[in-house]
């Protein structure tokens, strides 16, 4: 029994890991699958059983499909328990985040400031546009979002970066930079244009372009 229940719980936590580590993309269509196979066997089911009163099969025919219908169920329930497992371990990384800043000391004097602490993906911009929205009362003003025909042009790599169209030293940027500091995402905050890389200021959140 004890063997069993660890293998249960194992198995839960390695699909809280996939979860988490694919940012919760798989969740609802496992669940789906999960779902569409319990209503698979429930009627497959339902059919033995009324075949098994009308004598015309065996009983432990009709037992072999209730114990595929309640190891599907059983399934369901795992994944849920690790959805609910993950949710809870993103919370946690996030509080983290923001009891126990590091923060980087940041030039006041150079052109470019920069913070290469952390990742960033175009899926963690919602957040960062909440946060904004919300102290400021108006929407971040993102210049380019991913990739755009201008970093084409000059052959950089944007793919995963967002710029935005602050002035580092102004009271929205230096909040903007605070709050990429705080959560660990990287980012560069241009003072001025630099030929080739920067039109003028703004900040670049995300690692910094490279080479296409
Ligand atoms: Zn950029």
């Amino acid at each position: 029994m004890t063997t069993r229940v660890y293998q249960r719980v194992k198995k839960i936590l390695v699909i809280a890991i996939v979860l988490l580590a694919s940012n919760f993309a798989h969740a609802q269509g496992l669940i789906e699958l999960q779902q569409a196979e319990v209503e698979k066997l429930t009627k497959n089911t339902d059919l033995l059983r009324q075949l098994y009163s009308e004598g015309l099969i065996a009983r432990i025919e009709l037992e072999k499909s209730e114990q595929e219908l309640t190891a599907a169920k059983a399934r369901i329930e795992e994944t849920t328990k690790a959805q609910e497992l993950a949710t809870k371990a993103q919370v946690l990384a996030k509080t983290k985040t923001l009891v126990k800043p590091t923060l980087v000391p940041l030039s006041k004097t150079a052109t470019v400031m920069r913070s290469t602490a952390g990742t960033f993906g175009l899926a963690n911009l919602a957040p960062i546009q909440q946060f904004f929205s919300q102290t400021f009362g108006k929407r971040l003003p993102t210049s380019t979002i991913g990739q755009s025909a201008t970093h084409n042009r000059m052959g950089w790599d944007h793919r995963n970066a967002v710029d935005v169209g602050l002035h580092p030293d102004s009271a929205e940027g230096r909040a903007l930079i605070a709050y990429l500091q705080n959560s660990g995402i990287p980012f560069l905050a241009f003072r001025g244009a630099i030929p080739g890389v920067s039109t003028g200021p703004h900040i670049h959140i995300g690692n910094p372009s490279h080479r296409l």
